[in-house]
Parts: C-alpha cells; structure tokens; sequence
C-alpha cells in the first residue's frame, strides 16, 4: 500500500480526514524509519501504514491515524517525544508515549509479571483510551505477519496475545479485532486444531452454502412482506469460538454442525422485535436461547438480539438481530464512540467502558496481592461470571445466576450455614436474589440458623450445594438419633423401667446388627427399624407387654405412610393437632426437635407463626396416601338442644362411611355444642360429612374445630 492508495482507502471511512496531517505523518515517519527494513523484507514504514489503516477503519480520528503512523518512531529510532511534540503536537505525543511505554514493559510468564504488565497497560489507557486502540492495531498487524518470525518469537508473541490483547479487545468490545486476534493466536499456538478446523470449514462449504440459501430466502421474502429492509447473511463463525465449542461440549469436529451463524440486519430497533417475531413464526425457536441483549446489553456495550431455532433438517441454528447502529458497536466497541465525533478526544464519563476502566485502576491501587488482582482481571476479561463485594471490599467471585447463599458459602462454610439473611447495596433483599457484578453483599448470620432444603433451590455453586448436603444429611440422622432415644425411652418409662447404661446399650446395639448405639437410635427413629428387639433385649424376664397405649400413641403421631418429606426417606412425622390436614390440602411440614416432622396445613395460622420465627424449619411435604388411609378430624357443631340429635348426627356420619372415634354434646341454653373426632380419607370426603351434617334440622353450624390435643406444633 503506497500513500496515494492509503488516502483513497481511508477516506472512505471517514470523508472529514485531516490530509495534510496524514501526508505529513507519513512522510516524517518514512525519513525516521528510512532504511529499515520489516523480518518480511518490506520497508518499515509499510507496517506504519497498516497499522495507521486499521485504525482508520474503526473511524478513528485523524490525531490517532497520524499518531498510527508515528507509533514506532520512538521506539525504533532517534526521534524523541519531545521532536513529536514540536513537529506535532501534545497529543500525538502522548498517544506515541503510550503506545512506546507499553513496548517497553516485559511480559513474562510469572503472574507477578503479568500482572504488572496489566497494571501499567491500564495506567498508559486511562491517560487516553486511544492509545489501547493502537496498541490493538499495532498487535493485529504484527499477528498478521507474524509468519516471518522465528518459532520460538511466534509462540510467545501469539501466547501473549491471547492472555492480554484478546480480553482487552474483548472488554472494549472490539470484536472484529478480537476475532482475528483469536484466530491468529489458535494459529501459532495450536496449529494442528487450526488447520483441522480450517480443512473442516472448506470441506463443508458448499454444503453449507446451499443450507444457508434455504434458511435465507423464505427469511427474506417474509421480510419484504412486512416491508422491512434488511440484510439476512450466513457468517462463518470464527475458528477459536468452534474450537472453544469442541472443547467446551467435548464433541468430536464432525459434529459441530453450527460451523456458522445467521445475522439480519434491520433499520430500527422495532424492527429487530417485529424481524425476530417473523423468524420465530418460519422456524420453531430453541426453548431458552433467546437473549434480549437490546433490553439489557452487556457490560461491554453490545447490544443485539440472540435466538437459536430448529432450522431446515431440524439443525440449530443461531441467529443475531441487530441495527446498522449495533453492528458497527459490536465490531468497534468503544471506537465507536469516535464515529463522527472528528476532534473531540474526550469521552464521555458516562461511557460503561469508562467506568469500568476507572473501577480497575480504583482497584488496582487498594490490591496488593498480584494474584487477586489477576484473578479480578480474569473474572471480568474473560467469562460470564460475576463479581461482587463484600462490605470491606475484598472481591467475590461467581458465576453468573448466583445469590447471596452462593456468596454465604463463599465467604466461609460457617458464614452459610447460618446464613439468616443479606443486605445487597444496604438493601434487605431475598436469598434467592440473583446477583450483578458489582453489587456489595453483606450477609446477616444467626447462630441458631441453619440450612433448610430449599436452599438447594437457591444456590447455583456446587460447592454450596455440596455443604448444604452434607449438613442435611448429618442433621437428619441426629434428628433420628434423637427420635429413636425418646421412643425408646418412652416405652420403657410405660414400663416403669429406665434406659440402661450407654455401655451396656452399645452391646445391645451391635447384637442387633448395629456399629454404634447412634446409629441403632437413628433406625428407630427414621422408623427402619422397630424398637421392639431392643426393649425385648432391655427386659429378658419380664417379656414386654403386648403392644399397649404407648404403642397407639406413637403409632398415632408417628407415621411412616401418607406424606412424602422432601428430599428424605423414613422421616418421621405427625399432624399437627391445630389443623389437623387431611389429604387435598395443602401442606407443609416444620422439623421438630425429637418428634421428627410436623404436618401443618399451609394456611395454618400456628404453622405461619412456626415459620415467621424458624423459617429454616419448614421443609417441603407432599401427600403420599395409600388406599383406606384414614386422618382424623375434629368437628365442631352447633344444634338445637332437640331429642335424637345425638343419634341423628351420628348416623349422618356413619352415611358417609366414616366412623366416629369421640363424641361428646354439651348443652346451653336452648341450643347444645357437640364435638365429634371423626376419620376422614380425604378433603372430599371430609366435605361429604359436612354437607351431611348441615343437611340435618336444627343444625346451627358445622365447623373444623381448632385443636384436636392441647400441643399446637
Ligand atoms: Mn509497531
């Protein structure tokens, strides 16, 4: 590329270009550099030249075109940033300096060194955000012709590409150089995928040609239709994003089938909505791939609309709507903002790219350990993750979808397992509040909280779930231990008979079977294992009674059939007296210390007072009956004191086959109270008996009594 040809080229991006200042630029940068010679053996001021182009095809500036062309002068030759200072002026010397200061610093593998490089790299763009952008140019143009390079020179040049310059095009949105760099780096780095993937793509490109035309033209026409102007065009995607796939979905090249992409181009945001209603109408959408990047760009400034759909043979293919105004932000990133702003140098404070560029060195400063600043830089460079505060500022990372429990867990196991609530921003918010980057997050614990089954719900780390788990587990079975001590305890005490000593109870313990005496409590508890064995070794003479009163009473609190617990198996529960739930209600069970699982009615008023003081209590209950399971109800009926009543309501009862266990009338007055424990199988037929008993003269009401025991847990 000679000048003439350069002046041609970059007029086209920006018709406004300053072409004295360029000539001048290029001939003071032809006479610096005379003589040198490129590895490629072209003269030096070639690659000036490319490097200059690149920046004006990001609708740079001319300051920055100019400064493109001098980029190297200081570094390579005699000249000094005080002979650009007079030849030019202040800020094109300054852009130089930058982009000289960062060819100065040594990158090396230690991540002490990496960091530095990081660190002053920032410093130099914080001064002029430009300077990032020639510096981007400046490494595009060496990768490009980095073939000339000895393998060695390659392999580190192509490594630090891709630790330093990809995530940084890539924070700055820069896409189209992202790319290339990316590619480039897969390259050198890795030849043998790159050359794989490319002999994959060419392969396959007619084929996919042909594929593209048949998901393309009814696209087109339906668009027209509507009267919308766009450009509907496949696009190979680059190699590094399907390498990244292959490795990431571990499947082997032939089926990758998604080797391109599908991007409409619209006028209007209007029209990307009504564009992607038209696709969705022609092609079935993937469930859940549809991302609203309009509504809620990312940090970097992008904004497009994604969806996936089932395309011609039922394939997947991705697809991008975006507008003219999108596409060049989403290839330019924060050069955009030069876009027709010739001489204005400052951006706005406002910018996102600003704001985060000022959080970093905020950061930078207060982080003295170089490896979490390196992991900072990673967290927010490369991935979807988050990263979030705690109030004394030490950084937090998560992935994307995480909650304060998440955060909890995070910070310390302990901090998580009493984990009773959290501030996000100085606000009270939920648990189950999805987390920003950004966000400060200050976690409220209790010591008499614990883990609850729900929060498997709520977290989204493994490694929350995995010690919200275990504790569970370890909770359950001294729940049981607990249990199956009172059981026991309670027969014998029936029998007037006391537990004998630990010692002796172990032997016990391991004649039936049992390691320890824990785990002999903890069946009886969770009701594996009847208490019967035990107490029969507790009492050799005397032989235990047949199963008496105390057998009932457990019996009746504790059941082992008609409600599914959550999350465990042979837990132990009762009804609560207070609401007495029969099945067709809903429910919820509260975790009771020594009774195992207590079932409440989920309207139960004792049952939301449970919870408002020990929310981590509750755990999920389903019904679970079996056929001729019966539950046991109280009802409450008001009547006119007349004879037969009695007898009446009872028969009313025994019509709608159930039996009555209790009954007792009182009488006021002229009219009586009665109350009538009665088994009912399910809320229908509960509903049966009542419409029964209404239907009876002389009856007042007819109610669910409150409180068939004196015990309201
Ligand atoms: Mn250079």
């Amino acid at each position: 590329m000679n000048l003439a040809e350069f002046i041609i080229r970059i007029e086209a991006f920006n018709a406004n270009v300053n072409i004295p200042l360029i000539r001048k630029a290029y001939e003071f940068s032809n006479q610096a550099h005379q003589g040198q010679m490129r590895k490629s053996g072209e003269p030096y001021v070639e690659h000036c030249l490319e490097v200059a182009f690149i920046l004006a095809e990001q609708h740079m500036d001319s300051t920055t075109i100019a400064a493109g062309l001098v980029h190297d002068v200081v570094e390579d030759t005699d000249v000094t940033i005080e002979d650009l200072r007079i030849e030019f002026d202040d800020e094109i010397a300054e852009l130089v300096d930058g982009v000289t200061k960062i060819g100065a610093m040594k990158y090396g593998s230690r991540e002490e060194q990496q960091v530095e490089y990081f660190r002053k790299m920032l410093l130099s763009m914080a001064k002029d955000i430009r300077v990032i952008l020639m510096k981007l140019a400046d490494r595009l143009h060496n990768m490009r012709t980095l073939e000339h390079l000895p393998v060695e020179k390659q392999k580190r040049i192509a490594q630090e590409t891709r630790d330093i310059y990809c995530p940084l095009a890539h924070r700055f949105g820069i896409n189209k150089v992202k790319v290339e760099l990316e590619d480039l780096s897969l390259k050198y780095l890795e030849s043998d995928v790159y050359h794989n993937i490319m002999n994959r793509v060419d392969e396959r490109k007619e084929e996919r040609e042909a594929y593209v035309a048949a998901f393309i033209t009814p696209v087109k026409e339906a668009l027209v239709k509507d009267n919308i102007k766009a450009e509907v065009y496949g696009r190979a995607k680059h190699f590094d994003s399907i390498y990244r796939k292959i490795r990431i979905r571990k499947v082997p090249y032939e089926e990758i089938y998604d080797l391109f992409a599908i991007r409409v181009i619209v006028n209007s945001e209007r029209d990307c909505y009504h564009a992607m209603g038209i696709l969705h109408s022609l092609w079935k959408p993937v469930p859940d791939r549809f991302h609203d990047y309009i509504a809620n760009p990312k940090p970097n400034g992008y904004s497009s609309l994604h969806t996936t759909v089932f395309g011609p043979q039922n394939k997947m293919i991705e697809i991008q709507i975006r507008t003219h105004r999108m596409h060049y932000i989403a290839e330019n990133g924060i050069a955009a903002h030069w876009l027709y702003k010739e001489g204005k140098q400052q951006m706005s404070k406002s910018d996102r790219q600003m704001i985060w560029l000022r959080d970093v060195l905020e950061w930078q400063k207060e982080m003295t350990n170089p490896s979490d600043f390196m992991e900072y830089l990673k967290i927010d460079l490369f991935s979807e993750d988050i990263f979030v505060f705690t109030p004394n500022q030490k950084l937090v990372h998560l992935p994307l979808g995480s909650t304060p429990l998440d955060f909890a867990f995070q910070i310390h196991t302990d901090v998580g397992l009493h984990c009773a609530g959290a501030k996000i921003n100085d606000r009270l918010q939920p648990l189950s509040t999805k987390l920003k980057s950004g966000d400060v997050v200050e976690i409220i614990t209790n010591p008499n909280r614990t883990p609850s089954h729900d929060w498997l719900n709520l977290v989204k780390t493994s490694s929350a779930r995995t010690r919200i788990k275990k504790w569970l587990k370890q909770a359950g079975f001294e729940q049981s231990v607990i249990l199956g001590k009172e059981i026991v305890a309670r027969k014998l005490k029936e029998l007037r008979f006391k537990l004998p000593s630990d010692e002796i109870l172990q032997g016990y313990a391991e004649q039936l079977d049992k390691k320890t005496l824990e785990d002999l409590y903890a069946a009886i508890g969770n009701g594996s294992k009847s208490s019967r064995p035990l107490i029969d070794l507790i009492l050799p003479d005397k032989k235990a009674p047949e199963i008496g009163f105390v057998d009932k009473v457990i019996d009746r609190i504790r059941g082992s059939k008609g409600i599914k617990v959550y999350g465990m198996d042979n837990m132990m529960f009762r009804f609560a007296g207070c609401c007495q739930p029969v099945p067709g209600e809903e429910i919820i069970g509260f975790i009771s210390r020594g009774r195992g699982v207590t079932i409440h009615r989920s309207d139960c008023s004792s049952a939301n007072h449970l919870y408002s003081i020990n929310p981590e209590r509750k755990i999920d209950v389903t019904w679970d009956t079996a056929k001729g399971q019966s539950f046991i109800v109280q009802l409450k009926i008001i009547v006119e004191d007349r004879k037969n009543m009695l007898r009446d309501i009872t028969q009313a009862i025994a019509d709608a086959d159930t039996n009555v266990r209790a009954a007792e009338m009182k009488t006021q007055d002229t009219t009586a109270m009665g109350k009538f424990i009665v088994e009912v199988s399910s809320l229908s037929h509960l509903n049966r008996i009542l419409d029964k008993v209404k239907k009876i003269r002389g009856v007042i009401s007819v109610h669910r009594a409150k409180g068939v025991e004196s015990s309201s847990d």
